[in-house]
């Protein structure tokens, strides 16, 4: 195969940034907005040894999972890889991809998985989920001021307002932002030559309070006329705070450290279950409220708290996992990195009366076998959901030390997960509930949980005893080893 060769390929399956894959005489070849199912002609863009990749020209036979995206930039917009498969696919795909990292990397046996994994949780209505979107702003080659969203991999704007994905209000927002942009003559920031003002729109909803936060990120310290953008602002329904972030770096990262208050309050409110949250322009929240309340819900069914445990929050953020066990809890602990995020946990604490919730401020991996060690602390129950490199050797061999009954991994990297879960069912823990939850529709990541309790002499495990073959041979019951036997045999027999 060489590059620029065109080739008609049949697309077996789906690679991990959700192109296309499919082969040609042994040779593999990856296509991007290709979907399984597919017979497309394809264009060799890169070709080596013994794969390469290829560009989708024309679809020849349509697949079954295809469908037609709602969004119209959707190819082009690096949000969405997957926009193209139909929502039930993309969600057979992700359960897949949990429960294969599971096997291959995290040897868990497939007939523990058949077992003990639930459905994923998936959206019933997968569009305009998202409460928080960042929008760059520019200018294209012939002078207007422009905002959407980066092309995958690259800077370039695509001129785009009415994100799938997003919330409806935001093109209503932006519309009024970019007209006052041009009327007063306030210049877009450009990346090569590092002027001009606005690098960014922040915008943030509160899903339940339907509150609405927008914050301009400027490459100086204050926004020209501000008076008569955020009278204009204020009249969009919701409107609670206007503010601005100075960054004046040359660099990637989007939000500066400062933020200043144009009109309304510096924060909005929202709820996660019955736990209310201040969410600031710098602070951490989850994308995507609905389902943050199915992942929570499940953290706290598999932790199934009587009131009486010690919890660790381990990768807490702004504690909001923390806060929603609390109630359920004797005593929470939360451990966070960001200095910023332990102060809105202990806020939120405050504001919900929350008063047994405690949080510290470092690396999980440095706090935990600290605390150990030094004040020999104890958790019942541990809960981890760390960043997408997993948890550290370290955080992992502290948690083992301190055998809490159970370990609840919240993570959004499965590969990781199944590592740290390999560690951990190497050291005594054994996975007793597994459940991938679709936090981003439409884009190839997925969010999953692990339940992982400890095989001690007072855990319960479920035991199958089979006489021989045939009918009502087969005997279960729930054994807590050592002490009693339960008679739950009749579920089997
Ligand atoms: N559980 C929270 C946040 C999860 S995101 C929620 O559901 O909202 C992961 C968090 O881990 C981030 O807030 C990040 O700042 C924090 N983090 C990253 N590395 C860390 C480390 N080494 N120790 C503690 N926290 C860390």
């Amino acid at each position: 195969m060489q590059k620029n060769d065109v080739v008609m390929v049949a697309i077996e399956d789906i690679g991990v940034n959700g192109e296309g894959i499919g082969k040609v005489d042994g040779y593999t070849l990856f296509i991007k907005d290709a979907v399984i199912g597919d017979v497309v002609e394809a264009k060799v863009t890169k070709a080596k040894k013994n794969y390469g990749y290829a560009r989708l020209m024309n679809i020849h036979t349509k697949s079954g999972f295809r469908t037609e995206p709602r969004c119209d930039v959707a190819r082009q917009c690096g949000g969405c890889q997957i926009q193209a498969m139909s929502y039930e696919r993309q969600l057979a795909y992700k359960n897949e991809k949990v429960r294969n990292n599971l096997i291959r990397i995290g040897d868990v046996p497939e007939e523990l998985l058949q077992e003990v994994m639930e459905p994923i949780c998936g959206m019933e209505e997968p569009f305009h989920y998202r409460n928080k979107a960042q929008f760059p702003v520019g200018m294209d080659r012939e002078g207007n001021i422009i905002t959407g969203f980066y092309a995958g991999r690259t800077h370039q704007i695509i001129p785009h307002m009415d994100c799938a994905i997003g919330r409806g209000e935001n093109k209503d927002i932006l519309e009024i932002i970019l007209t006052f942009m041009k009327e007063y003559q306030i210049p877009p920031y450009d990346e090569t030559s590092h002027r001009g003002l606005v690098r960014h729109i922040l915008i943030r909803s509160g899903h339940r309070t339907n509150e609405i936060m927008v914050c301009l990120v400027i490459n100086g310290t204050e926004v020209p006329h501000s008076h008569i953008l955020t009278e204009r602002l204020a009249a969009i329904p919701g409107m609670k705070s206007i503010t601005y972030s100075v960054n004046r770096e040359k660099t990637n990262v989007i939000m500066g450290r400062e933020t200043g208050l144009l009109w309304g309050q510096e924060y909005i409110t929202d709820f996660i279950g019955d736990i209310r949250y201040h969410i600031s322009p710098l602070s951490f929240y989850q994308v995507n409220p609905v389902q943050t309340e199915q992942l929570y819900g499940t953290v706290l069914e598999y932790a199934g708290l009587s009131g009486n445990e010690t919890v660790w929050d381990l990768y807490c953020g702004i504690g909001t996992i923390s806060l929603f066990l609390a109630r359920k809890a004797k005593q929470v602990y939360g451990v966070e990195i960001v200095p910023q995020a332990i102060e809105d946990a202990k806020q939120n604490a405050q504001i919900n009366g929350i008063k047994n919730a405690q949080f510290y401020v470092g690396k999980a991996e440095e706090v935990l076998p600290e605390r150990y060690e030094r004040d020999g602390i104890h958790g019942d129950i541990i809960v981890v959901d760390p960043p997408r490199k997993g948890c550290e050797e370290s955080v992992l061999e502290t948690m083992v030390k301190m055998r809490p009954e159970k370990i609840v991994y919240v993570s959004c990297d499965s590969a990781t997960l199944a590592r740290d879960v390999k560690y951990l069912r190497e050291r005594g823990y054994e996975v007793g509930k597994v459940k991938a939850v679709d936090m981003f529709p439409h884009s190839v990541h997925v969010e999953s949980i692990v339940l992982l309790s400890h095989n001690s002499p007072d855990s319960v495990i479920n035991v199958k005893v089979e006489f021989g073959k045939g009918e009502g041979n087969v005997v279960g019951c729930n054994i807590r080893a050592g002490k009693e036997i339960s008679d739950k045999t009749e579920s089997y027999i």
